[in-house]
């Protein structure tokens, strides 16, 4: 599958390839590829009116386990500069670049931040790997905001007064959501601020604001729980008095249910980590899907 999958790739580059240079100056603006949603609106956001945003993982998508296109080798051929989180978050870019022959510099998003360790690999005792998620610390997200900047300007010198005035004007809009978030989490009380989540996603922004995001111990965060999981879970939430449980991989209304009836803990609703909601949902910018996610800890945590 694999190999046939890079054979496609590889074709669509060959077919495409012409057509990048052409598609390069195509109104006049600078093509830029990024790997995914949260990514591709920081960009629009430093970009502006000069670049034009191509995404390769759109709302919704799961970044981590895509299946490249021939249509995402055409637009890495075409792109004029492309950005990524890096982190190894995006394990598929290299082989994709590989087959579109794509010449553009990439850009890394996440350099200069200070990487954390996932958690869950650091107690089975396996090798840890690094967690991807810095997107979840708005100070984290500044760095990638300038590091967008700077990638920018480097392929595009003429816009340099843009991005610079664009990048400022979105990280002022990133201290007042900083802001916000702080309060919001002041407004808990200190020993509320845990939650049991099958999400691996929030260990940064649980070191940044003082939240503590606890995996189910023992339960797959792969399949369905079965009715031991559960059991496992309501131990869990009993023994460690945790407040609100966040388990979107049961999709059972029951099961939810009965941990609420049987713990006393709420049971929170949809997060957005790792991919924004579709344009006209709740967490269509980056902006927006972090006031959602903390309305939703307010709400499971205070009630
Ligand atoms: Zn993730």
């Amino acid at each position: 599958m694999i190999a046939r999958r890079s054979f496609l790739l590889a074709g669509a580059a060959a077919l495409f390839a012409t057509q990048a240079t052409a598609a390069n100056t195509q109104q006049g603006k600078i093509k830029a590829v990024t790997s995914f949603s949260i990514l591709g609106d920081l960009l629009r956001n430093v970009g502006g009116d000069r670049v034009e945003v191509e995404t390769l993982v759109g709302p919704n998508g799961d970044v981590h386990v895509y299946s490249p296109t021939p249509g995402d080798a055409r637009k890495l051929a075409a792109a004029k500069v492309v950005f990524v989180n890096g982190l190894g978050l995006e394990g598929w870019m290299t082989r994709l670049v590989a087959a579109s022959n794509a010449k553009a510099p990439m850009f890394v998003v996440s350099k200069g931040i200070a990487p954390r360790q996932m958690e869950e690999q650091e107690k089975s005792g396996r090798p840890t790997a690094i967690d991807p998620h810095a997107w979840q610390s708005v100070a984290d997200v500044k760095i990638y905001v300038a590091n967008i900047r700077d990638g920018l300007i480097a392929v595009d010198p003429a816009g340099k007064a843009a991005y610079d005035a664009n990048a400022q004007t979105y990280l002022a809009k990133l201290d007042k959501l900083e802001n916000v978030v702080r309060a919001a989490i002041a407004n808990i009380p200190a020993g509320r601020r845990k939650i049991i989540t099958t999400h691996d996603a929030f260990g940064y922004f649980g070191a940044a604001y003082g939240m503590a995001f606890i995996a189910p111990e023992g339960v797959s965060t792969e399949a369905e729980p079965s009715a031991k999981d559960i059991a496992k879970i309501i131990t869990q939430i009993r023994k460690q008095k945790i407040p609100a449980v966040f388990l979107e991989s049961i999709s059972d209304p029951r099961l939810m249910d009965q941990i609420a009836r049987e713990t006393g803990a709420a049971v929170g609703g949809t997060l957005y980590s790792d991919a924004l909601s579709e344009p006209g949902g709740p967490a269509a910018t980056y902006i927006d899907m972090m006031r959602y996610n903390i309305r939703q800890f307010t709400k499971a945590l205070i009630g």
